[in-house]
């Protein structure tokens, strides 16, 4: 077979562990895995030196935000993908909120035309069950959803199209929606925050006549997330949905979510790297610009987030990368700005740079940004797996390096909202990015044609 690509000397670092390849690319996969020095090279490929390097395969991020079309000043479908080849993710699944929230075929299709002409990863886009429609939602499953997405809460009035069929708020509509989900075998991720206790936490925020981080602190209570979480494991159990809970702050919500492990039920759960690497001191010194929901919590649940990591609880990372712009994060009353930040660029980069100071073994936290989150969407082997016959998505990482995120250089248009981030010095670069055998980011610019292509599922 005529090889395209070659990459030499190099170290594949994977779930499974290092070891010395060679790699041969041809039509976009990985056509030969070999010992350095093995391979039979035929044609006239493109030959890459990685001596000294690793080769990871690329990242999947499961929770991104793109914001088009109804929003693309924060972010479109280009910079967003931008961002991403930047961070060595080479496909990202995109949450259902649009112009109008995506719960029909048409919305779905109408998105996939848009992300297809200027991406530069391979992406899948998420749908909304909120109809109740048995019709509908097999309808988004055929037309190639990669899963669906819920909030367990109302959100803001002016956001209210925008999470058509998305928001679901009763414990009976839950369950319908669940039960349908089911009967097409894919993810129901779920953003639990109990909506009641998420309006008296509001409520008596105001009424204390709170401020900055405290306001929105007490606006969230844990009781909120570990009470939906809790209403999660339950109606999965009961409709065995495959429930997956998106951002995960608490030790208390954990122990539901340990509990559901033990029973058996069909649910996986996510953290996101805000959580892991601030707390409550950094929501307390930024305000705004630390406003995420559900919020940063104190250092002992942090620590808890890790020990899941750790003992399984926890199955996969995800960044919730969630652009707005500086204007829109900075305003008086921290309860009325939106919640979420920009952090692609960050994520990979920052949890590999964990995992170099011994927080996981690096095996297990490339396992958690790329064969598990692969696995759970079931885009695996196609996506998350160096081996003959997968997607050559590869990223070439200095594990030695020493780097600092300057967050004016990143191609997400929000990235003037990322100031928690910003100085953060860390282990390790990303110094090229390939989706199916094409380099798409190098040397710290983006490069090529936008190849990203849909049907990542
Ligand atoms: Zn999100």
């Amino acid at each position: 077979m005529r090889l395209d690509l070659i990459i030499r000397n190099g170290s594949l670092v994977d779930e499974h562990g290092e070891r010395a390849v060679d790699i041969g690319v041809a039509d976009g996969r990985i056509a030969q895995l070999t010992i350095t020095g093995g391979l039979t090279v035929t044609g006239e490929p493109e030959i890459v030196d990685a001596a000294g390097l690793w080769i990871l395969p690329g990242f999947v991020d499961t929770h991104v935000h793109c914001r088009a079309p109804d929003h693309p000043e924060r972010e479109d479908f280009a910079s967003g993908t931008a961002a991403a080849a930047a961070a060595g993710i080479t496909t990202i699944l995109e949450m259902p909120i649009a112009a109008i929230g995506v719960a029909h075929p048409d919305i779905l299709n109408a998105r996939r035309e848009l992300a297809e002409r200027d991406t530069h990863v391979d992406f899948g886009l998420y749908a909304a069950p909120g109809s109740l429609d048995p019709k509908l939602i097999h309808a988004l499953a055929e037309a190639g959803a990669c899963a669906f997405k819920i909030f367990t809460l109302s959100v803001p009035t002016d956001r209210g199209r925008s999470f058509e069929g998305i928001s679901i708020i009763n414990e009976d509509d839950i369950y319908r929606a669940l039960s349908i989900v089911a009967e097409t075998g894919l993810i129901c991720a779920v953003h639990a925050e109990n909506d009641a206790l998420l309006r008296l936490g509001r409520e008596q925020a105001r009424a204390q006549h709170l401020t900055g981080a405290d306001a929105f602190i007490a606006a969230h209570p844990q009781a909120a997330e570990a009470m939906a979480v809790a209403w999660m494991v339950v109606l999965a159990e009961a409709t065995q949905a495959r429930v997956h809970i998106v951002h995960m702050t608490s030790a208390w919500a954990l122990d539901f979510l340990r509990l559901a492990k033990r029973r058996g039920v069909p649910i996986s759960a996510e953290t996101c790297p805000h959580y892991l690497l601030f707390d409550e001191t950094t929501a307390r010194e930024h305000g705004c610009w630390a406003k995420i929901a559900p919020p940063l919590r104190p250092a002992s649940d942090r620590a808890a987030l890790w020990a899941a990591l750790v003992d399984g609880t926890l199955d996969i990372l995800a960044s919730d990368h969630a652009p707005f712009l500086p204007h829109e994060k900075e305003a008086e009353d921290i309860l009325a700005t939106p919640s979420g930040l920009p952090n692609l660029e960050a994520f990979p980069p920052l949890m590999l740079s964990e995992a170099h100071a011994g927080r996981l073994a690096i095996s297990h936290m490339i396992s958690l940004l790329t064969a598990r989150p692969a696995r759970l969407y079931g885009l695996y082997p196609q996506k998350g797996a160096v081996q003959p016959g997968s997607d050559a998505d590869l990223v070439l990482y200095d594990p030695k390096a020493q780097s600092t995120i300057d967050t004016s250089t990143w191609q997400s248009r929000s990235r003037g909202s990322a100031r928690i981030f910003h100085g953060l010095h860390y282990q390790g670069r990303i110094l090229r990015t390939i989706v199916r055998g094409k380099t798409v980011y190098q040397n710290g610019q983006v490069v090529g044609r936008a190849v990203g292509a849909y049907g990542a599922r």
